[in-house]
């Protein structure tokens, strides 16, 4: 008989537990998404998100000052303008509401300020570009991709995300920012983006839902893994320094493949509806509060990097 393996051993109390811990949370890589709403004033909650609002731009400047305070690293905007047209030309606005709010965090905080590059906030069609009959095109909504980097990058933004999954969307917007000087801009590229039912709560925040058909002609089929590798593996060789899966709980097998294959920062975006889950599950009871932690853990044990998390905040304020 071999003498029995006493792996306890290394669960025998809370410290012990934490020196043999292999991955924890860690908070300086997470991210908090921010929505910014010119169509409203003060701040609103979002339906199924407790404790997440949009916020008017004064609204934002003091909720900016309040998580800079926290010790909140990073941050990735959303806008919600007033203006919507079929083109989405608000999304390239100089004085649009990403770009205000870029300029201000630069200019009050050391925060990392990435800004998500999209149209579906901006068209009034809600697609996440220039439609031609019922389809978008890709090659059309490139080169509104290039303007709005161009204007995120002018405005001061360290990083932008472009999460419409246009065919070549990060190589068009490389080019245009080094074109425009701004060879330093980074590019997170939202590289194989699932068209998933976990958006729901975020379409209702960004007042994006399309308004006729869905958005499975771009966004990824969520039955694919190889082709999900693909998609990273082009982006990466487009140009992009950071590559991300989204969701990330029903896609964890993604993260850790793509974490096998790839040399490169991987983020993973745990979504409205991961949220909206959870939060339900925990306040009414169902589950523990350590569920999110178990969550959020889960994503970095799969080998994420950066998680972008509406938890951010929260896990800033009070731990988890
Ligand atoms: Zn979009």
């Amino acid at each position: 008989m071999f003498p029995t393996v006493r792996l306890r051993r290394t669960r025998k109390n809370e410290r012990i537990r934490d020196i043999f811990s292999e991955v924890s949370i860690d908070k300086e890589k997470m991210v908090m998404p921010i929505f910014v709403d010119e169509t409203i004033s003060g701040k609103q909650e979002i339906q199924n998100m407790p404790g997440i609002y949009r916020f008017s731009f004064d609204y934002f400047k003091n909720y900016v000052s309040e998580i800079n305070d926290l010790g909140v690293k990073s941050v990735l905007l959303f806008g919600i303008p007033s203006h919507k047209d079929p083109t989405g030309s608000a999304a390239y606005d100089e004085n649009g509401i990403v770009q205000r709010s870029i300029e201000y965090i630069k200019s009050k905080t050391d925060m990392i300020t990435m800004a998500d590059l999209c149209m579906c906030e901006y068209t009034d069609h809600g697609h996440c570009g220039i439609l031609q009959g019922k389809e978008v095109d890709n090659d059309s909504t490139l080169e509104a991709y290039r303007k709005i980097a161009r204007t995120y990058a002018q405005a001061g933004a360290d990083i932008v995300a472009p999460s419409g999954m246009m065919d070549g969307q990060v190589g068009e917007i490389r080019e245009e920012l080094d074109y425009a000087g701004f060879k330093n801009t980074m590019i997170m590229a939202y590289s194989s983006k699932f068209a998933s039912s976990l958006y729901g709560p975020f379409r209702d925040a960004a007042q994006s839902a399309p308004s006729f058909g869905d958005r499975r002609s771009y966004q990824m089929d969520f039955r694919n893994s190889n082709q999900a590798m693909r998609e990273i593996e082009l982006d990466i060789y487009e140009g992009a320094d950071i590559v991300m899966v989204k969701p990330a709980l029903f896609y964890l097998d993604l993260i850790e493949r793509a974490r096998d294959r790839f040399e490169m920062p991987l983020a993973a975006y745990n979504v409205s509806g991961e949220y909206a889950m959870l939060m339900h599950a925990v306040s009414s009871g169902i589950l523990s509060k350590s569920a999110i932690s178990e969550a959020i853990t889960s994503i970095f044990r799969a080998g994420a990097d950066i998680v972008i998390s509406y938890f951010t905040e929260e896990i800033y304020r009070n731990g988890i």
